[in-house]
């Protein structure tokens, strides 16, 4: 190819030829799935919003817990804690802690004690004890000497805040159990940069009287709670939990639609609980801490030591809103687009599965696919006189044709012209020109039709039927009208060649007898596969138009009919 040639080649543009098939059950199905798909597309998109520009929330929360409860030490007067002293000394950002349970060691002071034989080393004698060591459970450091606890048990002496705290178990019921009838108010601001959206949960129509009227019960925008709902909702008992205490958490959900029509943007409330529900299945259930608060008694420094239980609440804040936005929308559209291909591939497979293709008639996936073959090898079309379809097989120089594997069969194509051209040309019916002459020798084992004889070549051994022993075509009177007339294969060719001056070949009539064979038997061969004519009617003519030499042209002669 020359540089010219390569520039025309760039400068063209190839795109693809359909095949349309005029089916009402086809398109009514084709419309079907489109609008199926479509269908599937809008409702996938109007309920993800996928027209929408998403944000992700940016919030702040604060917590505000109000309640009293009294509180019944044993051995002590009643005393009332409120929010300053159940709320613990710090909270965190996103939490609130409310105290439920509590152990109290009153009065400590820096000194030297005995401590209890739960947290402490047992002796003996001073050797047992070692100045200045320390253990994990241990309350303070060992001054070397062994003292008395109790009446029973002896234990290593520590220098501490004495005495020290003597109980472990915390107290059942839980002292604080009545923070269940405590309510918190959760005050939540959220930003969307994106759009430079605010809003809080506490929405703008909230009045100070509402807020103190309104229930979680009967409304569930109101952001107050009561601990005890909080709990109950998120699958615990309050006062189960308040004895060893325990994490909830609320999770404030914000999906906002910001779009004009559609406006919507209000928090959804739920409850989880995060720690470890089976309290007494774990090692260190429930969740405590220790503070303290001093004072200074005669100069000295004195402490209230408290193990707190009670039950953090972490307040999670997540959510994101969208608007719309033409691009999200145009993306959305392109990435739905394949959808479409589905019908398609069903369609395709549907006309390409036998069971339709063969309801209606129609060979599809011959029209739609056009196949060529690969120089080396070579497609042989043949039809037998038993079958109604023509098939199409792969031709072998081992083994004889009539036994050769079927490629694919499909229906035969009439060659109109060349069919009314014959009849037109038919002449009135003449005696055959060579009596009908049975064979002597036995017919070869492959022939089914009785009327042909072995050939050297593999290829050429093929009988005009398929499976069913039955009469031969070549004995048939159209066969002899088509194939065997002198004046018709004589006017055919010189319909061909009307100036003709020489009567024609016995070797052109031969040809000609060939091709109407063909045209006869199989129509229109396929583009990409060559005729094969039984051996029978190869037989019949040869006897009919004898070669003077005796030689023939053979298979390749057979297959030149058709040029
Ligand atoms: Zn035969
Ligand atoms: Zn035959």
């Amino acid at each position: 190819m020359g540089v010219s040639g390569k520039v025309v080649a760039l400068c063209s543009y190839e795109t693809t030829k359909l095949v349309r098939i005029h089916s009402v059950r086809l398109g009514s199905l084709k419309w079907t799935l489109n609008a199926a798909v479509l269908l599937f597309i809008c409702v996938l998109m109007l309920w993800n919003r996928k027209y929408q520009q998403f944000d992700q929330v940016v919030s702040s929360v604060t917590a505000k817990v109000k309640g009293v409860a009294r509180m019944q030490l044993p051995g002590e007067e009643a005393v009332i804690w409120d929010e300053a002293d159940y709320s613990g000394p710090s909270q965190d950002k996103n939490s609130f802690f409310v105290v439920t349970n509590v152990i109290v060691t009153k009065n400590q002071k820096q000194g030297r004690c005995p401590e209890p034989p739960s947290s402490g080393r047992r002796c003996r004698h001073h050797n047992d004890c070692k100045r200045g060591a320390w253990e994990p459970h241990s309350h303070g450091i060992q001054t070397g000497s062994c003292v008395k606890f109790d009446a029973l048990a002896r234990t290593c002496e520590v220098a501490a805040w004495c005495p020290v705290e003597a109980k472990h178990k915390p107290p059942r019921p839980a002292l604080l159990a009545s923070a269940e009838k405590f309510t918190v108010l959760i005050k939540n601001n959220i930003h969307f940069p994106a759009f430079n959206f605010i809003r809080r949960n506490i929405l703008p129509e909230m009045t100070e009287s509402y807020l103190t009227r309104c229930q979680r019960g009967n409304d569930s925008l109101c952001p107050v709670f009561t601990l005890g709902d909080v709990v109950h909702q998120a699958g615990g008992n309050f006062s189960t939990m308040a004895v060893e205490g325990g994490v909830i958490g609320i999770q404030i959900k914000w999906d906002c639609n910001l779009d004009h029509l559609t406006r919507r943007c209000l928090p959804t409330y739920s409850f989880r609980r995060l720690d470890q529900k089976e309290s007494n299945k774990t090692l260190s259930p429930g969740f405590n801490f220790r503070f303290a608060k001093y004072k200074t008694v005669d100069r000295a420094e004195e402490r209230t030591l408290y193990k707190a239980f009670g039950i953090r609440f972490d307040i999670m804040v997540f959510g994101q809103a969208g608007k719309f936005s033409f691009i999200q929308l145009v993306v959305y559209i392109g990435s739905t687009l394949s959808y479409y291909a589905l019908t398609t591939v069903l369609m395709d497979w549907l006309i390409g599965t036998t069971c339709y293709a063969a309801e209606e008639g129609q060979n599809y996936s011959e029209r739609k696919v056009e196949s060529i073959p690969d120089k080396k090898e070579c497609i042989l079309c043949v039809s037998y006189v038993d079958e109604e379809n023509i098939r199409l097989v792969k031709m072998s120089h081992k083994k004889r044709l009539q036994d050769v594997k079927t490629i694919r069969v499909q229906t035969r194509k009439e060659d109109i012209g060349h069919m009314m051209a014959t009849l037109c040309l038919l002449p009135d019916p003449q005696p055959s020109p060579t009596a009908l002459t049975k064979p002597q020798r036995r017919p070869p084992s492959w022939c089914k039709c009785g009327g042909c004889s072995g050939s050297p070549l593999p290829q050429e051994e093929l009988c005009c039927r398929r499976s069913n022993e039955g009469a031969c075509v070549a004995t048939s009177a159209l066969f002899d009208k088509l194939s065997l007339q002198r004046p018709l294969l004589e006017a055919l060719l010189v319909y061909q060649e009307p100036l003709a001056q020489t009567p024609p070949s016995a070797a052109a009539l031969r040809r000609c007898a060939y091709r109407q064979y063909i045209v006869w038997r199989l129509g229109v061969p396929p583009a990409d596969a060559r005729p094969a004519i039984p051996r029978c009617c190869v037989m019949r003519i040869r006897e009919a138009f004898p070669s003077l030499d005796g030689r023939y042209g053979g298979f390749a002669l057979a297959n030149e009919a058709e040029m």
